[in-house]
């Protein structure tokens, strides 16, 4: 998520800082801003949107625009941020860097106990401007600063919690930077006479490939010529140096060949990301956003409306909802909904999924719900975006900015938080007790791990793919739970390689579709139900015994017979009903190494784009 720079040597700063920042671009923000000491103060640039106003944006917007007008701030220490708003829309007080006149901060990331901070330091005097969480995180340090910064700091990192990563500047230790970190990614650079923090060495690959790697809960104290670390109770702490080998095309997408593959190795963390803010007590909890037991008692019937992997998450949940709490659940896709006069009335909830809240259609059917009276529930990505303002209530996945046109990452988030309000929603209705649902999410809690097991795997889905690779066209096949990934595995292989690929509910084939089976078509089974498999098992007989090559996603400890399968992946077991947390990796990387042996351009897709604000 978005980006942190620092520059401190004997050079003026400004336009270092900025060009560091927009070499940051890539991870995705949605405003930029700088603070550097100039003279006795600290003086604060920031500004919503791009930095550079991109094609369809205000002209007189932006960091740069607003550095020309207000004037560039004089002087060669000073921090840098691009924020990909998580608490508070994009807005020129929520950007960064936040602070007053004797600290200022730029901050990567969650503080996930800011309002008991922002209680305390109330009740301590202290006022607010923005509706970020970082904030809390300056004033605090504001409180706890007696004239020696490392104190005030160390103090300040055992009472955040959440994932950060922070630079920060003291108005009295003039041409100072201080840097810290948890979970989220910060380097130190060190240069000849000047010395840098970063979110990722690619903004500085242009000075310096020579970087200190800051591990949890450390501190670094930065100036032109000496870098120190210490510990949390302010030992010192000896690093070692270490040497950046990419180009800086590379570095950008983190090593990584493409976006997508660097998108689906973030998923682990994604999923963490989402989850962990919306359990309270072991239990999912979404009082906070306005959604009560008591109202989730009162819906008649749920509605979930999205477009492409959107409303493949949705039908993962129509599953899950139908089966624990017992109400009905229609999955609809947006350009269909808001054409077709639905049956939705004021007693109904309507659940609006979109990664990046813009889509048009979607935000249609959202409006036409609101207008005929139903609740309406946003599941975005985006802060700020137009489908979560327009919401009734809006729940932020938090995937981090997803750049590759196939969605990944955003999806898996998309289905993780589905999971949790199902399971709120079967607790509310009385369809599972609390301990199953306590039960329910601590497994999707830890779930994480087992989604990395799945990456690792890559040999597997390379062989996969080298087997499909050729084919004109494809079916994934599934029942239930496993018809829903069926769906998104069809849909990414199509949206990436090129080839035509369908999915289909296994019982339906024989009602058809089952003639097209020859031996030129592939199938791609999918069948991690133990309570479906035997069905499934049939299924696979069946166009077996047609010619078909079979490739079997299945998971640990289901038995299937050998000879009806041609290529296998097992994956890991979970639960079954959490099983598509970990099926859609195989599926998405399956995808990815088919497109990738047949050379399309796999993070730009042709015809495609990332965001669809028209009908
Ligand atoms: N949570 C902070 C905010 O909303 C930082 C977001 C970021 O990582 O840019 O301002």
């Amino acid at each position: 998520m978005c980006g942190i720079v620092g520059f401190v040597g004997r050079e003026e700063c400004a336009d270092i800082l900025v060009n560091a920042l927009r070499r940051l671009e890539y991870r995705g923000y949605d405003s930029a801003g700088i603070a550097v000491f100039e003279g006795d103060r600290i003086r604060t640039v920031k500004a919503k949107g791009k930095i550079k106003p991109e094609k369809g944006d205000d002209e007189h917007s932006g960091l740069l625009y607003r550095l020309e007008t207000e004037g560039k701030p004089h002087g060669t220490c000073g921090i840098g941020h691009t924020r990909w708003a998580t608490h508070g829309e994009p807005s020129d007080v929520n950007s960064h860097p936040i602070g007053n006149e004797r600290v200022s901060i730029v901050h990567n990331g969650i503080i996930e106990n800011y309002r008991e901070i922002k209680k305390f330091l109330i009740s301590k005097g202290y006022g607010f401007e923005s509706e970020t969480d970082t904030e809390t995180v300056a004033k605090l340090l504001d409180y706890y600063y007696e004239g020696d910064p490392l104190t005030a700091i160390a103090k300040v990192l055992g009472k955040i919690e959440g994932a950060y990563a922070l630079g920060i500047i003291f108005r009295d230790h003039k041409n100072v930077i201080y840097a810290a970190r948890k979970e989220c990614p910060l380097i130190v650079g060190k240069g000849e006479h000047a010395n840098y923090i970063a979110s990722d060495v690619t903004a500085i690959l242009e000075h310096t490939r020579e970087y200190y790697l800051l591990e949890h809960s450390e501190i670094a104290e930065i100036t032109a010529d000496k870098i120190s670390f210490y510990d949390i109770n302010l030992n010192p702490v000896e690093k070692e140096l270490q040497t950046a080998t990419w180009d800086i095309e590379a570095a950008e997408k983190g090593g990584y060949e493409h976006f997508m593959l660097k998108e689906i190795h973030e998923q682990p963390e994604a999923v963490k990301r989402t989850v962990s803010p919306r359990i309270k007590d072991s239990m999912p909890d979404f009082e906070e956003c306005g959604l009560t037991d008591e109202k989730i008692n009162g819906y008649d019937r749920i509605y979930i409306v999205g477009c492409g992997s959107a409303m493949h998450a949705g039908m993962v949940a129509k599953y899950v909802i139908e089966d624990m709490a017992r109400v009905p659940v229609t999955v609809d896709i947006a350009s269909e909904f808001r054409y077709r006069r639905p049956l939705v009335t004021d007693k109904d909830l309507v659940i609006i999924i979109s990664q990046s809240g813009e889509t048009a259609d979607t935000l249609a059917a959202l409006r036409l719900s609101n207008n005929i009276g139903a609740d309406t529930l946003a599941i975005v990505n985006v802060v700020g975006s137009t489908i979560a303002r327009d919401a009734k209530m809006v729940m932020y996945t938090n995937a981090g900015p997803e750049i590759s046109v196939c969605s990944t990452k955003a999806y898996a988030v998309q289905i993780a938080f589905m999971y949790l309000l199902a399971f709120r929603i079967a607790y509310a209705k009385q369809g599972i007790t609390e301990e199953k649902c306590r039960e329910l999410t601590s497994e999707l809690l830890g779930i994480s791990d087992r989604i990395s097991e799945c990456i690792e795997e890559k040999a597997q889905y390379q062989y996969v793919a080298s087997k499909i690779m050729n084919a004109d066209s494809l079916l994934y096949i599934g029942r239930g739970l496993d018809y829903a990934m069926s769906m998104e595995g069809s849909l990414k292989l199509k949206e990436i390689s090129y080839i035509h690929s369908e999915s289909y509910a296994a019982g339906e084939l024989k009602h058809g579709t089952i003639s097209l089976i020859t031996e030129d078509m592939p199938v791609i089974a999918v069948a991690t139900q133990q309570e479906l498999f035997e069905k499934m098992q049939s299924n696979i007989k069946e166009v077996k015994a047609r010619g078909a090559k079979v490739v079997l996603v299945t998971r640990k400890g289901i038995v299937y017979d050998e000879d009806s399968v041609d290529y296998k992946v097992v994956l890991p077991a979970v639960s079954d009903v959490l099983m598509p947390m970990v099926t859609i990796v195989p599926l998405q990387m399956i995808a990815y190494y088919t497109a990738v042996q047949r050379g399309t351009n796999v993070d730009k897709p042709r015809n495609l784009a990332k965001s669809v604000t028209t009908e």
